[in-house]
């Protein structure tokens, strides 16, 4: 049979958006033999690659670096205060950015056998869909269009200019002299650290009470403690009210609770409080899809309202992240090929891990303490400082800890949080445990190697024993060393 030309006949599947759920959907179902076609308006590669953890994570290399050359003295040195230059560093974030960029382009995704289409695609019918004045029609759709910055409706916004994740890292020409981050989530914690490191005077707005509000309270304090101690600014409870432009400055507006407005003022204002769903113009209703605020209504096996119609990525939440996206679009490809509900896949969120790169990392899988209580799972609480690790202390990275949670009266892993120098990493070990069953006593009779920070793993479960040591067990034993020496 002839294979129709780009964009006639019938698609297996048409994919919008190419972003991480696009991309892995697209690769996977041609990788399977599949027909399939991506439409994508603006970048490929979406927020990841263009304006999300790839741009980021370099800035963030950077400012890391500074801040270690900062601290010199900590490893016997002489106390230093680097050269740099601000365009320099964004430079090589660019750079190492364009580094990654060819994986996700329109012609490795062409050479991999999937039709690519530029423009802004749009639902004409449940089975058929418009991009650049091309009807594409398909047997299964999978909307991929994730999420943009959200820009709240403050008194005066639209008289200053301010920056979103999608303007920071290509269009801020120069190094401001101050800043203001409106929002202390993950976004704006990282993006305040990062630029306060680059000498640009930081205030981080948070409308919660604390930082980081989805972790628990004991490591939300000890960030704001961290970024207090690097000289930011941190204002916490506080509702911004209104925006405006005074010279060269932003004047923003901000209310605590029972207190008085009170003025801040900052040359750039970077808006980073949360996410807003991209479904606007993409046709929706004329294909009979259900949305609510938060994107497209899913179920388990990520179908909308419409069975072949599939959503992935951020746009079908709850976890906005670029691995959840991965994960969304392998259940996607694997359930539009299965021919009967039975053999489709649910998507599993029993063992999701995250982390925020500040510095140092705060990285979580599973419950904490604050969704626990939250569930009425009882737990125990098994507790390792930094400080007594023996490679933390050599290497001065001794700040940090690392909660685990297991069930009550059980080695089983209910979650971890880690606080430390590559938290996001040595997260990993536990995530492994969680995702095959392998409890605390497992992890503390597996032999790690001395000096490393994944130690931390097997103290843990050491500490976890010596829960389990009764005093009867106690008695027992000392009799028994006892008897050896009689
Ligand atoms: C600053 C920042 C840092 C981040 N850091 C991390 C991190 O370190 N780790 C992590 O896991 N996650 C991180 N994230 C989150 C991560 O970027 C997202 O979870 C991920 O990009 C979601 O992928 P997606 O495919 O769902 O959506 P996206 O990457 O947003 O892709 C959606 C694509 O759809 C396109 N599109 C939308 N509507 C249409 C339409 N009608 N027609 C055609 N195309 C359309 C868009 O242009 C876009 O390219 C970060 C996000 C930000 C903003």
């Amino acid at each position: 049979m002839r294979t129709p030309a780009k964009g006639e006949g019938l698609y297996n599947v048409v994919v919008i958006g190419a972003g991480t759920a696009g991309l892995v959907t697209g690769a996977g179902t041609a990788g399977l033999g599949g027909r399939v076609a991506l439409i994508e308006r603006n970048k490929m590669g979406g927020d990841c690659l263009n304006f999300g953890c790839v741009p980021s994570k370099a800035l963030i290399s950077s400012a890391r670096l500074l801040a270690k050359m900062r601290r010199a003295e900590d490893w016997g040195l002489r106390k230093t205060e680097p050269q740099f230059d601000f365009n320099e560093i964004f430079a090589r974030m660019r750079a190492r950015r364009a580094q990654i960029a060819p994986n996700d382009s329109a012609k490795r995704f062409e050479s991999l056998g999937v039709d690519v289409f530029r423009g802004q695609a749009r639902f004409e019918s449940a089975y058929s869909v418009k991009v650049d004045n091309q009807i594409l029609r398909a047997k299964n759709f999978v909307i991929a269009t994730g999420t943009r910055a959200l820009v709240p409706k403050i008194e005066g916004i639209e008289t200053v200019q301010y920056f979103t994740n999608e303007t920071i890292f290509d269009e801020l020409k120069s190094k401001p002299e101050s800043l203001i981050v409106l929002g202390g989530g993950p976004i704006g914690c990282e993006l305040g650290q990062t630029f306060n490191r680059f000498g640009v005077r930081t205030t981080i707005v948070q409308r919660n009470v604390r930082l980081l509000p989805r972790e628990d309270v004991d490591v939300s304090e000890f960030l704001e403690n961290r970024l207090a101690s690097e000289g930011i600014s941190v204002v916490t409870n506080a509702d911004a009210r209104s925006v405006r432009r005074d010279g060269d400055q932003v004047k923003m507006s901000i209310l605590r609770k029972a207190e008085a407005p009170v003025e801040i003022s900052a040359s750039t204002l970077l808006m980073c409080p949360g996410r807003q769903p991209n479904i606007e113009n993409l046709g929706l209703d004329a294909a009979g899809i259900r949305t609510n605020r938060r994107g497209v209504i899913v179920n388990e096996y990520l179908q909308t309202s419409q069975p072949h119609i599939y959503a992935a990525g951020d746009i079908a939440g709850p976890f906005l992240f670029t691995h959840m996206a991965d994960a969304h679009a392998r259940v996607v490809v694997r359930n539009i090929l299965m021919p009967f509900q039975f053999l489709r896949q649910k998507i599993d969120y029993s063992v999701v891990p995250w982390c925020t790169y500040v510095d140092p990392e705060i990285a979580t899988v599973g419950l904490n303490e604050g969704a626990a209580k939250n569930k009425n799972i009882e737990y125990d609480l098994i507790q390792q400082e930094l400080k007594n690790v023996d490679r933390a202390v050599v290497e001065s990275e001794d700040t940090g800890f690392v909660k685990v949670l297991v069930a009550k009266g059980t080695d089983k892993i209910l979650g971890a949080t880690l606080v430390c120098k590559g938290a996001g990493d040595l997260m990993h070990e536990f995530v492994l445990a969680m995702k095959y069953g392998i409890g605390l006593g497992k992890i503390s009779a597996t032999t790690h190697a001395y000096p490393t920070f994944a130690e931390l793993a097997r103290k843990l479960g050491d500490k976890y024993n010596k829960t389990r040591l009764t005093p009867t067990a106690r008695v027992i034993f000392s009799w028994l060393y006892r008897r050896k020496l009689a």
